[in-house]
């Protein structure tokens, strides 16, 4: 299901644009204003942000600014004023579409879909999303090299996150030290394979509720160690 993001300070807008897209099948989040719409729009999954220009707070060019510099997600941004949008246009924001309030709601769902559909097309074919790795409440973006644990990022070292994001994309295949410490320093005889068990034990501080008690990665004694799916 796609996640539409409203940012609109007018309730009764806000609430027939919702009520139409969840008619259709989107998941729709509302926020009123400025500061809170920005919050979600950077920190949030969304598909698409329906931005209206007029917002306390933050005004929608600040926002559509801001969300451009570090997302791709589609924007249409919804005005009352026919020039707003004329010089929206001209400051090339990087908004994908234009509405002039009042429009109709049968057609803001059909631009939404629309933009969807393109969205997923250009996804799909030049710029593929990040790969990630979601087991319960473990996230790994492998290409962003980050990690949640209960949408709480963590920080790990570079060889932390590599020997985890292996294991995690091998899951239910047992790994001797050995084979760990290969796939992951890169060097046969040099180092220990005692690093592994060290690197295991800084992993599960972090990604474990309970270390002693592992969910994630198991040990099998006198084998190595496997992620459990
Ligand atoms: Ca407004």
């Amino acid at each position: 299901m796609s996640r539409i993001l409203i940012i609109e300070d007018e309730d009764s807008i806000a609430d027939l644009e919702k009520d139409y897209l969840e008619l259709s099948a989107f998941e729709v989040e509302v926020k009123h204003d400025g500061v809170e719409g920005l919050q979600s729009a950077l920190e949030g999954n969304f598909d698409l942000i329906i931005l209206d220009l007029m917002l306390p707070g933050a005004d929608g060019f600040e926002i559509c600014k801001k969300v451009r510099e570090v997302k791709d997600t589609p924007i249409i941004m919804v005005s009352a004023k026919k020039d707003d949008i004329d010089k929206i246009r001209g400051l090339g924001l990087g908004a994908d579409d234009y509405m002039t309030k009042p429009f109709s709601p049968s057609e803001l769902v059909a631009r939404v879909k629309a933009h969807l559909s393109r969205f997923e097309r250009l996804t799909a074919n030049g710029r593929p999303r990040n790969e990630v790795i979601e087991i319960r409440g473990l996230k790994i973006d492998r290409t962003a090299r980050r990690i949640w644990v209960n949408d709480e990022e963590k920080q790990f070292t570079t060889k932390e996150f590599d020997l985890l994001a292996f294991l995690a994309s091998n899951p239910n295949h047992v790994y001797s030290k050995e084979e760990l410490f290969k796939n992951i320093w890169d060097m046969e005889s040099v180092g220990d394979i005692a690093t592994v068990t060290v690197h295991i034990k800084k992993i599960r501080e972090k990604i474990e509720m309970d270390s002693s008690n592992p969910q994630y990665i198991e040990t099998i004694w006198g084998v190595g160690y496997r992620f459990k799916i």
